[in-house]
């Protein structure tokens, strides 16, 4: 049924841990605090997962796909077809340059913990027109885009709700809606909050003028283990339907050309430095890498919102081909 048999692993996580690791605290609502590093480790790999999955879809027939998208939106937080107008055709195609809606400098060309923590909302703001432009026109003119839509809000809906009511059939309404919040909800938002925030850390400073220095990696081998790859995001830009199992020994072919401030080991390691003892010591920041996103080199003026508009249209015509 899967395409690449190292998803095996994936649908353990998927449909193994996720739903034990949420509904354990209903079982034992002690364990809350011990199991909130697992849920939220949990939480950011139903992230990885639906982004992966809309890039390079893990089982063989439709249907499945469609019911895994519907499953992974519930752990996600977000219907997972979020990542398609905004990340697939329209990210990776500018690559924080102007036109993607997700741009890391928007506001501010610094990366400090302020920039990095608030970047969150400032992309969720302006990730919500072209997201309601790809529904308003799938509605029009596709209708199988908007079952696939409606089934992934179905899930996220219905599935959170009524892990609630049974938190409150087992525990009432106080502890239910705690052994709920712990188990499903804060993970859930963890999910769509550390997507934004990764992808933030993987482009902040970076030159995407540049053939490999357009991505930040992360490239321990036991931290790419636990994220299935996801540090390795040169890479996945330069082939972004390639399986996430491919992606060490592509990133082996390149991790020469790449420069060495942008293979950093451990995303823990970098946030400590750039954004602990970089709040007292600017040496410890990043710094920019080769050509900002902001200087064109060609000088032409910066136009932040057009291309977003675009990819969206280019967002249904691909779907519907
Ligand atoms: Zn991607």
């Amino acid at each position: 049924m899967i395409r690449y048999r190292d998803d095996r692993r994936t649908l353990l996580w998927a449909f193994g841990f996720f739903p034990i690791v949420g509904l354990a605290p209903y079982v034992e609502p002690r364990l809350i605090p011990w199991l909130l590093p697992v849920s939220l480790y949990f939480g950011f790999c139903a992230g990885v997962f639906s982004h992966n999955h809309n890039h390079c879809p893990t089982f063989k027939g439709r249907r499945m796909n469609a019911f895994y998208s519907a499953w992974l939106s519930l752990f996600y937080g977000f219907p997972t077809f979020g990542w398609i107008p905004t990340h697939n055709l329209n990210h990776h195609k500018y690559v924080n340059k102007a036109g993607d809606a997700t741009i890391t400098w928007r506001y501010s060309q610094k990366n400090t913990w302020l920039v990095a923590s608030t970047y969150f909302f400032v992309s969720v703001y302006w990730q919500a027109a072209p997201l309601k432009e790809y529904f308003a026109k799938a509605k029009v003119s596709n209708p199988a885009i908007v079952r696939g839509m409606n089934l992934q809000w179905a899930a996220l809906v219905g599935g959170q709700a009524s892990m609630l009511a049974l938190g409150w059939a087992m525990h009432g309404w106080r502890l239910g809606t705690i052994v709920w919040l712990f188990g499903f909800a804060v993970p859930a938002a963890f999910a769509s909050w550390s997507m934004i925030f990764i992808n933030y850390i993987q482009h902040v400073h970076c030159d995407p003028w540049s053939e490999h220095n357009h991505s930040r990696n992360f490239v321990s081998p036991l931290g790419n283990w636990l994220v299935f790859n996801n540090g390795l995001h040169t890479v996945h830009h330069e082939a972004a339907g390639l399986h996430w199992s491919k992606l060490p020994e592509a990133h082996a072919k390149i991790a020469h050309l790449i420069h060495p401030d942008l293979n950093q080991q451990s995303i823990f390691g970098f946030c400590l430095r750039a954004y602990l003892l970089g709040a007292f010591n600017e040496r410890y920041r990043t710094r920019q890498v080769g050509r900002a996103p902001f200087d064109p080199p060609n000088g032409v003026e910066l136009k932040l919102e057009t291309a977003a508009v675009s990819a969206v249209e280019a967002g249904v015509n691909a779907s519907m081909a």
